[in-house]
């Protein structure tokens, strides 16, 4: 099977329904560092997406699912969390390109692209206690995984696992970006909002291509 278009379609489905499912818990932890609103944002883009995913024409390629969230992400979603994952999956989709389905290398492809894009916007590296300490992880294990030949679904799940990994070391760190940075050592022993939800969105991604 591999990971196609109805994979691509898939992921956006159990992406929308693990956000909503994590919705409170997203909200608690960004009320404790943040403003609270963080899943609340990101319920509202992803049921915004799964609104979208039936227009697309039958011959979309996984590329065109992915930049449909980009674009919906970036206009539904507000905060700082919007435009930070409207450009990893914009920049995720061009790394991609117009591949029928992706392979491991094309896996890793996209999680950096998506990664260094949100490193672009927020210039956030890892340490800051932000999403990124869950994205780098999971491109660095993933790139390791494809270089020792796993698959493209057995990349995404150690990608996944490392992005949970990574979610949990934000529980000891004091935040130097966004909202949270405001609090200093106080945010210490609290877990980071976005670094949970990148790690729910690539286990989301694993879930569905072991599936498919
Ligand atoms: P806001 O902070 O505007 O309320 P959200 O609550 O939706 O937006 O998103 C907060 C999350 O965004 C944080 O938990 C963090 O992971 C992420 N974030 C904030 N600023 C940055 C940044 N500069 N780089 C990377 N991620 C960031
Ligand atoms: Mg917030």
């Amino acid at each position: 099977m591999g990971l196609d278009t109805a994979w691509a379609r898939a992921w956006v489905s159990r992406s929308a329904e693990v956000v909503s499912e994590h919705k409170t818990e997203l909200i608690t932890l960004d009320r404790e560092i943040g403003d609270g609103d963080h899943g609340e944002n990101l319920d509202r883009g992803f049921t915004a997406v799964l609104a979208k995913l039936d227009d697309l024409p039958a011959e979309a390629r996984p590329g065109d699912v992915l930049k449909l969230v980009a674009t919906t992400l970036i206009s539904t979603v507000g905060g700082a969390s919007g435009p930070l994952y409207g450009t990893a999956y914009l920049k995720g989709a061009q790394a991609v390109a117009d591949a029928d389905s992706l392979d491991a290398d094309a896996v890793v492809a996209f999680l950096t692209a998506a990664r260094d894009g949100v490193v672009l916007r927020g210039k956030a590296e890892v340490g800051d206690k932000t999403m990124i300490d869950a994205w780098t992880p999971a491109v660095d294990a993933a790139s390791a995984a494809a270089q020792s030949g796993a698959g493209g679904a057995e990349v995404l799940s150690v990608a996944a696992e490392a992005a949970e990994r990574g979610a949990e070391t934000t529980d000891a760190l004091v935040a130097r970006k966004g909202r949270a940075s405001y609090l200093g050592e106080r945010a210490i022993g609290h877990r980071d909002p976005g670094a949970v939800s990148t790690a729910l969105l690539l286990r989301a991604a694993a879930d569905t291509a072991s599936a498919s």
